[in-house]
């Protein structure tokens, strides 16, 4: 039998001798307070073609090392796990997913992996969409279902200041490419700003409409890699949500299950706008998530500091690996805290960088 690794950090260890009240391989990931996980973000590189302020430093990344990426063969075998386990579906995200050489291959097989009821897992991805008109028809042939586009100013110099590159036109080709696809819901996803786009978010949601996509503004998170998180410049959720009545009559959309966003009606629908208010209106109670780093560390919470490393396990190779996967998925999720702790005076960002956890 392989041994479980030991994790500092723990909220509540179990003992090692208490490993069989984590589960079998096959159970469903059930944490201490009943939350039952079904999604897991799998973040393929933490290098991105952008540097937005909020995520990254301009300068200065310590890139993770190649030797330590987790290899497609090791992606899918940890997915494997997973998908036996309940998971239903796989988000690629980063940094950037598309700067991976082998994406499409990567989408291939994953899109192949199947749940314990014989049916596909749901395939989305996350991205800045700069490579997506040479890669988008490639990624829907592979398997990709659903997409998430970020884009938080149509305006070109706000672009630049705020991403550091000048690649507006690239991102909006690479949504026009998006909106001209079969994948739907095409989601565009926004970091709400002040005094840097707070102005533009009735402009973005006229922009998501066009393109036949739901616009859904992001509470900024204290996750930025220069930790210079400000509470006091966030723009929050009922801020949004008053700037939003002014031009559209908003309806809650029921039935928000597990979902990072609270969505409403424009007018009535069916055109529609979400909301993810991590911070003023967090949904942890209903979290079905968890996290695997480029290098290969299993993450409960994106705002956790303690990471449960599956990269000795994958490299020791031998009979034991599925089985060591499945231990630390379930030791994992078995660390769970009830909540994030942001709005705690004692909050403590984690080391890594959003680029880096994968958002
Ligand atoms: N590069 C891809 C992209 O930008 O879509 C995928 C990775 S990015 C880390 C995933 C999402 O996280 C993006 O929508 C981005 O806006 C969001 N994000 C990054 N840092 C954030 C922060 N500090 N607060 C809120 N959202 C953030
Ligand atoms: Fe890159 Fe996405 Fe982070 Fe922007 S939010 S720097 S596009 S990883």
């Amino acid at each position: 039998m392989t041994t479980i690794p030991v994790t500092i950090g723990l909220s509540r260890p179990r003992d090692i001798a208490d490993a069989a009240a984590l589960g079998r391989p096959g159970d469903p990931l059930v944490d201490r307070y009943g939350r039952v996980h079904r999604d897991l973000r799998i973040s393929l590189t933490d290098r991105c073609s952008l540097r937005c302020t909020y995520c990254m430093p301009e300068q200065g990344n310590e890139w993770l090392a190649k030797s330590s990426l987790l290899t497609l063969d090791e992606i899918v075998r940890i997915a494997r796990v997973a998908a036996a386990d309940g998971v239903t579906t796989f988000r690629l995200t980063g940094g950037e997913p598309l700067l991976r050489p082998d994406i499409v291959e990567v989408v291939r097989r994953l899109g192949e992996i199947e749940g314990p009821d014989g049916r596909p897992v749901e395939l989305a991805m996350t991205t800045n969409g700069i490579r997506l008109p040479e890669f988008l028809p490639g990624l829907a042939a592979a398997g990709l279902r659903r997409l998430n586009i970020s884009i938080d100013t149509l305006r070109r110099d706000r672009f630049r200041d705020l991403t550091r590159r000048d690649r507006l036109d690239d991102v909006l080709s690479g949504i026009a490419a998006a909106a001209a696809s079969g994948l739907r819901p095409l989601k565009l996803n926004a970091v709400a700003m002040r005094d840097v786009n707070d102005d533009e978010l009735v402009d973005l949601v006229e922009f998501a409409v066009a393109h036949d996509a739901e616009l859904r503004f992001i509470e900024q998170m204290p996750l930025d890699a220069g930790h210079t998180w400000d509470r006091s410049r966030m723009v929050t959720r009922d801020e949004i949500l008053s700037t939003l009545s002014s031009r559209w009559e908003l309806t809650p959309v029921p039935g928000r299950g597990g979902a990072p966003a609270e969505r409403w009606l424009l007018d009535g629908g069916p055109r529609t706008v979400g909301v993810i208010a991590s911070v003023t209106a967090p949904f942890c109670g209903d979290c079905d998530r968890l996290r695997l780093t480029a290098d290969g560390q299993l993450r409960n919470c994106l705002f956790s500091t303690t990471e449960y490393d599956l990269l000795p396990i994958m490299r020791a190779g031998g009979d034991g690996v599925d089985d060591g996967i499945d231990r630390m998925l379930r030791s994992c999720v078995d660390g769970k805290l009830p909540g994030h702790a942001i709005n705690d005076p004692g909050f403590l960002q984690p080391a890594r960088g959003m680029n880096a956890i994968g958002g």
